[in-house]
């Protein structure tokens, strides 16, 4: 490629809103054979709603809500921020956890007014013990319809469910079609349950799940797919995803997420949308082809 040509492709791909940091980036763009994509924030709009509240018998849906705000207030995690939303628009008002814990990719604990509350997913209840049989069949309902379900126990004992759920983009699932056309292969990569994971990747036509993945092992999945001799891609939003951004052969951050997504990312889709990504690659194609 010369200087020049790709000197205008990276212009061109400005005009476009996606900022490249390099010409190497935007030329090995156009030779991705994979592209991963994160969840939350990247398919989805990243606002997430509390959609249902399911107490076991005997517990009040208002007191689950009550303390699943006092140990999310101090989180930082965008399920947090959907629950502590809930809990104020209902006009509740919370204590304050003490020894609060975040535990990445689990969940969160801490002490609410002498009683020892945890709340995350169904592996995080099952590492400590607790049963979560009696809302089991209701969990899965809400995964089943996309949504996230989060268990709460109160001192050892299940008190309920709250279900979140994030709506996708409106053009994600356009933008991964494209993508297809474009011979390439799309994978989902999330922290979240694969039941809830294969629902959101099934409304916007991804086939390919990577489910239940750490924080820190995100970065590992990538690595993975260039070992098997795929040229990666990986978009993403959240300090989380930085170093997987960091590993794939070529970065895209979405120019809405988080700053430390976009240091480690070589591309920075300033729209937000997934066409971005489609659309760095048409152009890298169009000026290797030209300067061939
Ligand atoms: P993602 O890839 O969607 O950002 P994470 O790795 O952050 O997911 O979290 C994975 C799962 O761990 C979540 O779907 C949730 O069930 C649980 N979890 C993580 N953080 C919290 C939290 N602050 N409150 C409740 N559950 C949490
Ligand atoms: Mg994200």
């Amino acid at each position: 490629a010369t200087p020049m040509s790709v000197m205008v492709g990276v212009g061109k791909a400005a005009e476009h809103g996606i900022l490249i940091r390099n010409g190497d980036a935007l030329q090995q763009a156009g030779r991705l054979t994979t592209i991963v994509l994160d969840k939350t924030g990247t398919v989805t709009q990243g606002k997430p709603a509390v959609t249902a509240i399911v107490p076991v018998p005997g517990m009040a849906a208002g007191t689950v809500l009550q303390w699943a705000a006092s140990l999310e207030a101090g989180s930082e995690h965008p399920l947090a921020e959907a629950i502590v939303a809930k809990a104020r628009e209902s006009g509740l008002s919370w204590p304050a956890a003490t020894q609060f814990q975040a535990v990445a990719g689990h969940g969160v604990h801490g002490q609410v007014e002498g009683a020892h509350v945890r709340l995350g997913n169904s592996k995080f209840m099952e590492d400590h013990g607790i049963d979560c049989k009696p809302l089991r069949s209701e969990a899965e309902r809400q995964a089943a319809g996309a949504a996230t379900p989060m268990y709460l126990a109160a001192n050892g004992k299940l008190a309920g469910i709250i279900a979140v759920a994030d709506p996708v983009k409106a053009d994600s699932q356009q933008a991964i079609e494209r993508l297809r056309q474009l011979g390439i292969r799309v994978v989902m990569l999330t922290g979240d349950n694969a039941a809830t994971a294969h629902a959101v990747a099934a409304k916007v036509g991804i086939s390919e799940v990577m489910a239940e993945v750490l924080p820190q092992d995100k970065d590992k999945q990538v690595a993975e797919l260039m070992r098997h001799g795929e040229i990666v891609g990986m978009v993403g939003d959240g300090i989380n995803d930085a170093p997987a951004l960091a590993r794939a052969d070529v970065g895209f951050a979405i120019g809405t997420g988080t700053d430390v997504a976009i240091e480690s990312a070589d591309i920075t889709l300033m729209s937000g949308s997934l066409n971005g990504v489609a659309n760095a690659i048409a152009i890298s194609r169009a000026t290797v082809r030209n300067i061939k």
